[in-house]
């Protein structure tokens, strides 16, 4: 038996509470990447083995390079629409309740909510009930969890939710997060008659015109400072509209910024509307981008965070150079310096 299959007691508490109820609506952040999603999916395809009437939900629906993952039902983007009134919420993958959106945050404390999530400083918002573990490295980890605990086996189109999880916030297996947790639960997909060729196929080698002109623009503007070792790039909505892309062609954009050699911290502050726009920020080892981002508001883990900040871009661009600037400063035990100039 592999250790793997030690169940965690929340595992087990959460499939007992879904048990309970048979009108659940499952959500995820906005803007949803392949945790978000996939674990959304998975906790989806686990109710309706379970035999649960199930609505999934997303403020900003499924992006295009996502769009071929198997749902068990369709992804609502509207409340109005759904097809009962739920007894039951699960939040997944949001270090934050208002990460769900506008429509559905204010629901979160009106309806028993069960939150799953990874996020460090996770406020615990669930009104029935917290699973919040950061030694997970993704939501959909601890979906697998609940899945064994619910005795649902870890196949077909629930294994391909959780493998896409797996895939997308342990980096393809290679951030610090990949436990042997993870492979011993990738090993038992495997096992279980995943086809993984056939999901990195669909991941990979599927970039859009669009895309690699924007990425393209990125790599030739992006500014480098304090020695090389913040690396910062900016991206205007008209940026985008000359490369006829979309914000979610930024997605992996930052973690490729972070290759270059000496970087610590890399950003990408992408403009989403004039006087608003979005922060990423990714490290290596100690390095503590969360703090950063906590500036602002922001939150995530200690090597991926973000925020969304309420200025125009250029003060935006400043304002992140002197966040990062004293976050490391203040990490590195030294004094500030002004972030000008390399
Ligand atoms: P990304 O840069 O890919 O949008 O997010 C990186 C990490 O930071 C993710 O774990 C994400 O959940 C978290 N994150 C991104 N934006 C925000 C934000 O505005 N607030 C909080 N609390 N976390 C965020
Ligand atoms: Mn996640």
């Amino acid at each position: 038996m592999s250790t793997s299959s030690v169940l965690p007691p929340q595992a087990v508490h959460i499939a007992e509470l879904l048990r309970r109820r048979d009108h659940v609506l499952v959500a995820a952040h906005a803007h949803p990447d392949g945790d978000a999603l996939g674990s959304t999916a998975a906790m989806g395809w686990l109710l309706r083995g379970m035999g649960k009437e199930t609505a999934l939900y997303n403020a900003t629906g499924a992006p295009e390079f996502l769009e071929w993952l198997p749902l068990p039902c369709p992804l609502h983007t509207e409340l109005d629409h759904l097809p009962f009134r739920p007894e039951l919420l699960v939040v997944l993958d949001c270090g934050d309740a208002h990460r769900v959106g506008e429509a559905l945050a204010p629901l979160l404390t009106q309806l028993p909510c069960i939150n799953m999530d990874h996020h460090l400083g996770n406020p615990e918002f669930g009104t029935l009930y917290n699973w919040v573990e950061p030694s997970m490295a993704a939501t959909g980890q601890m979906a697998a969890a609940v899945a064994r605990a619910a005795g649902a086996p870890l196949t077909g189109a629930l294994a391909e939710a959780v493998y896409l999880s797996l895939v997308t916030d342990t980096g393809g297996f290679a951030f610090g997060n990949t436990s042997a947790d993870v492979f011993r639960l990738a090993a038992e997909l495997a096992d279980g008659g995943l086809d993984v060729a056939a999901v990195r196929e669909r991941l990979d080698n599927q970039w859009t015109l669009p895309r690699m002109r924007l990425w393209s623009h990125l790599l030739r503007h992006f500014m480098v400072r304090r020695e090389g070792s913040v690396a910062l790039a900016v991206a205007a909505r008209a940026d985008l509209e000359a490369c006829g892309a979309r914000k979610e062609d930024m997605e992996g954009f930052v973690e490729h910024l972070r290759r270059l050699r000496g970087v610590r911290v890399a950003g990408l502050v992408r403009e989403d509307a004039p006087g608003r726009c979005k922060l990423s920020l990714r490290s290596s080892g100690t390095t503590d981008v969360r703090a950063m981002a906590a500036v602002f508001g922001g939150g995530g883990h200690r090597n991926a965070a973000g925020a969304t900040l309420a200025l125009p871009l250029a003060e935006a661009r400043e304002a992140v150079l002197a966040a990062v600037d004293a976050g490391l400063s203040a990490q590195d035990g030294d004094r500030p310096r002004p972030h000008g100039g390399e």
